[in-house]
């Protein structure tokens, strides 16, 4: 079956073309996929018989809401979604002042192995094709009824690891007869991967990147993320340093404190040793607590952020949005998982 909402606009024409369909039939297409049509036949003004021949020839992927949780702190929305073949992903809206940020899914489960987040147990199931990604979006938007105006890529996955569908989504997504969201409104997190940073540096586009760094030294960060062991902290580093060399664009860099084990006010220093003269910015967020996992939320997030601004790095405490409802990675897939399991439902009974 054809994946029409993974298409880019020239190869639906060319799909359309070959149906003996006019060039204009292909925005008419897009636009009704890109709105979140739920079946052929809402496509009205496509003759009937293109309508059959596609129902025939093509899939629409529809995820249905599997779960949704809405926190009563600050109206974050969680959903888990159903994808067609029965897997599950996560997506959250956030709401800010400056507008509604939606948190996307690049796969469903991760291979990357971090060890304090719970979209990796389990593994990587599969890629998320790049229609599945745009879906999130496209119904977050549509059964929420709110705007989206800003993505972070920072749900379940790994997003340079599944490079070319994650590149072609971000290309739909901003397509201005589709979502129309700039790429300076995009966040892409990755745990660094080395060889595909330089990748995206290459294509230069205004996204901003998020490095998940966690640790600043190879012992600490090896422990706590098995792709460390394979390529360093310094030789990361030399990636980021390329990345805002070629992009203009300075690197957002995520660090989860975690009690005991990154929060030290020697690991401050040398965090910022390692950040200098480097533009970046470094995100401190409050570890969120996994069941399977024995780590601890940090106590001195406010200490060591104020070290890190006593050696002129800024730093940022994240806010928990949705602290309430499971809203960290992978939590509510993972519930369902573990709870089908053991066979204990059920709708609603957070
Ligand atoms: N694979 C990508 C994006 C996914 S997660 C990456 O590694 O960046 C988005 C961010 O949440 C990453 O910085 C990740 O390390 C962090 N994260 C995962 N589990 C977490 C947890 N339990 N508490 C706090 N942050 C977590």
């Amino acid at each position: 079956m054809t994946d029409l909402k993974s298409m880019l606009p020239e190869e639906l024409e060319d799909y359309l073309k070959e149906l003996g369909q006019p060039k204009f039939r292909a925005m008419q297409v897009f636009r009704w996929l890109h709105q979140g049509a739920e079946s052929f036949d809402e496509m009205t003004d496509l003759p009937k018989a293109l309508r059959e021949k596609l129902k025939e020839q093509c899939m629409l992927t529809v995820p249905q809401v599997e779960r949704k949780q809405v926190s009563r702190m600050d109206g974050t929305v969680k959903y888990l979604w159903r994808l067609w073949d029965g897997n599950c992903v996560e997506t959250v809206l956030m709401r800010y002042k400056h507008g509604n940020t939606v948190c996307v899914s690049s796969q469903v489960g991760c291979n990357m192995g971090c060890a304090f987040c719970a979209s990796t147990l389990g593994g990587k199931v599969r890629d998320l094709a790049p229609g599945e990604i745009l879906d999130q979006v496209i119904f977050t938007r549509k059964d929420s009824g709110e705007a989206v105006s800003n993505i972070v890529m920072m749900g379940i996955g790994e997003p340079l690891d599944n490079f070319d569908h994650v590149l072609r989504f971000l290309t739909l997504v901003n397509h201005p007869e589709g979502a129309n969201i700039g790429m300076r409104h995009i966040s892409v997190s990755t745990c660094g991967l080395v060889e595909k940073i330089d990748k995206l540096a290459r294509l230069g586009l205004q996204l901003t990147l998020s490095v998940s760094l966690h640790a600043p030294d190879d012992s600490v960060r090896s422990r706590l993320m098995p792709v460390n062991r394979a390529v360093g902290v310094e030789t990361l580093m030399d990636a980021c340093r390329r990345y805002f060399e070629t992009t203009g664009r300075r690197i957002s860099y995520e660090y989860a404190m975690i009690d005991g084990v990154n929060d030290s006010d020697e690991q401050a220093d040398r965090l910022a040793k390692l950040l200098r003269g480097q533009p970046g910015h470094v995100n401190l967020i409050p570890l969120n607590e996994v069941a399977e996992s024995p780590l601890k939320p940090s106590r001195r997030v406010r200490q060591f952020q104020q070290r890190l601004e006593g050696h002129g790095v800024t730093a940022t405490v994240r806010r928990r949005l949705g602290s309430d409802i499971d809203a960290a990675c992978g939590q509510l897939r993972r519930r369902r998982i573990v709870e089908g399991e053991t066979q204990i439902p059920e709708e609603g009974s957070n």
